[in-house]
């Protein structure tokens, strides 16, 4: 294996499916060998993209408090790392994002999750996240997520907590209401032993 200051040189230097990226290459990752809890959500958006900072923008905000934590403990790459599926901004579609670039996550992740920990919190977020690591996922999105008992003490699931999934969460208030208590406790006992 590597070094990590290696690989996240080559990884952002990566240019793999530039012909298929509108705003041009610019991964987005953040990684420390200390970090227990690795965030894997969908791709940077477009302020993302300007900012070179990972999950700044309303999502970002939302998702730190789901979790919370702290502007402090999630920037903290020996905390915290963020892997997500597309390492790229995809460019927008009619109604959102377009998804992350397949060829990103078979490409990286192996060698970038590698580096961190053995024994670590994966917090999977969206439906690409679910597919490549849930295992035992069920019919839908919604369903895994309801069912995020069964994938504790390792694996938290979580939808997206894009302002436009603001209807979900009015449709599922269990989420808030019994999912994201047991999720801050989750983490907070995580980081605490
Ligand atoms: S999305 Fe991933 S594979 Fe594609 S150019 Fe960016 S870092 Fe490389």
């Amino acid at each position: 294996m590597g070094s990590l200051t290696d690989l996240l040189t080559e990884v952002r230097s990566c240019s793999v499916c530039s012909d298929h990226l509108e705003h041009g290459t610019r991964p987005i990752v953040q990684l420390g060998a200390g970090a227990q809890v690795v965030i894997i959500g969908q791709a940077p958006g477009r302020r993302v993209h300007e900012s070179g900072v990972p999950w700044d923008d309303p999502s970002g905000r939302a998702l730190r408090r789901w979790l919370g934590l702290t502007n402090e403990q999630f920037y903290d790459p020996e905390t915290v790392a963020i892997v997500p599926m597309g390492f790229c901004y995809p460019g927008s579609a009619a109604s959102g994002d377009k998804p992350p670039r397949p060829e990103c996550a078979p490409l990286w992740h192996e060698s970038v999750l590698a580096q961190l920990p053995g024994e670590r919190l994966e917090i999977i977020i969206g439906m690409y996240a679910q597919k490549r690591y849930i295992e035992d996922r069920k019919k839908t999105l919604t369903e895994t997520v309801a069912n995020w008992a069964d994938y504790m003490p390792t694996q938290i699931v979580l939808p997206h907590p894009s302002p436009r999934n603001q209807h979900w969460l009015s449709k599922n208030p269990w989420f808030e209401q019994e999912t994201l208590p047991a999720v801050r406790e989750r983490i907070r006992s995580f980081l605490d032993t």
